[in-house]
């Protein structure tokens, strides 16, 4: 068992942990990531990314995560291949965690990006669409399907937003809802209800994603009224399923403050949690906005918040000192 200490431990390799690492970096932290079990997040299983800045033409997301990775590396932040399994906060800062490597790592400061996993339905198609007309981000991937046919999957706030945000590009979209009433708040539903382009599929279940992913891709979903047991077919070229997604936040249950979702709570507009010392960015805290340029933001946040820390920890132990 090797023993790694560090003055920022970062778990998590996604566009937070990383623009933690960047910023954490050239601050002279010397950041250690520990890359999870899929290092580079969230991006690294989508394709065509065309709302990070800074890119004119359409980039892929493993290739942005591979350059900010590359990016962290060069200002010198430690890559670490290893997934936390066990971490301790509760006695302040210094942080330990424990990997599954065996290995051990301390830090002085603590940032969580462990982000979030879009939750799926699980049935045949889905995977192997996934990219070719399934898609479990309209904001990302709704630009693809303009003046498409498109379905939004789900019945809380984020199928309605994305069923609202799609009619930007789509002028028929289709929300499928498994139950005969949504989740998402009245004033989502008025404006979902109002809208002339959207319709409502009630009490449907998707049975499976129809299409050839070598050849044209999603063309519809074989579907199951959820009363009659009939099915149907519903024609489609693009389909978002929206049905929430889960933080990983498993590791700190018990220990920092969650919502009821597993989000991690912060201090409003900081990335700051309850203990000091420990910082959360990206989608473990953030389920409103879930992009890679926001889960960047708070990454930075975090690490301009964790250099503050420290510098204050170093100054009251030296006035301690001094008037001793
Ligand atoms: P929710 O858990 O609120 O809703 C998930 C929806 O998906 C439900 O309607 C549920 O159906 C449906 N669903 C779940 N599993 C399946 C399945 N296997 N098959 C078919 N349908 C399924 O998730 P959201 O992502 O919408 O929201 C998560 C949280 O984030 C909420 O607290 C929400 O309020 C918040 N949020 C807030 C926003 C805002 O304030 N602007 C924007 C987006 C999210 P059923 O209803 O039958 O259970």
């Amino acid at each position: 068992m090797t023993t790694h200490t560090t003055r920022m431990l970062i778990i998590g390799s996604g566009p937070a942990g990383l623009s933690a690492a960047i910023y954490g970096a050239r601050a002279g932290m010397q950041p250690i990531v520990v890359q999870g079990l899929q290092p580079g997040g969230q991006l690294t299983i989508t394709t065509d990314v065309e709302n990070y800045p800074g890119f004119r033409d359409v980039i892929q997301g493993p290739w942005l995560m591979q350059e900010m990775q590359a990016q962290a590396e060069h200002v010198g932040t430690r890559m670490m291949w290893d997934t936390i399994t066990e971490v301790d906060i509760a006695g302040g800062s210094p942080f330990t965690a424990k990997g599954d490597s065996g290995d051990e790592y301390v830090g002085d400061v603590l940032v969580i990006a462990t982000g979030a996993q879009a939750k799926w339905l699980g049935v045949p198609g889905e995977e192997s669409l996934s990219g070719k007309g399934v898609s479990a981000c309209a904001t990302c991937d709704g630009f693809f399907y303009r003046g498409k046919k498109v379905a939004v999957i789900g019945g809380g706030n984020t199928a309605v937003e994305e069923a609202l945000y799609l009619t930007n590009h789509s002028e028929d979209v289709t929300l499928i809802h498994r139950r005969g009433d949504l989740r998402a708040e009245k004033i989502l539903q008025d404006r979902l209800f109002a809208h002339p382009r959207i319709s409502v599929l009630w009490n449907k279940r998707v049975e499976e994603f129809l299409g050839d992913p070598l050849a044209g891709g999603l063309t519809g979903l074989r579907l199951a009224d959820t009363e009659t047991g009939e099915f149907s077919t519903f024609g489609c070229e693009g389909a978002f399923v929206a049905i929430g997604h889960a933080p990983a936040t498993e590791l700190f249950r018990g220990k920092l403050p969650m919502d009821e979702s597993g989000y991690l709570l912060v201090k409003p507009g900081t990335p700051k949690t309850d203990v000091p010392g420990v910082f959360a960015c990206g989608d473990v805290m953030d389920h409103t906005y879930r992009q890679a340029v926001t889960a960047a933001g708070t990454g930075c946040m975090a690490a301009l918040d964790a250099e503050r820390f420290l510098a204050e920890r170093e100054f009251s132990k030296v006035a301690e000192t001094a008037e001793a």
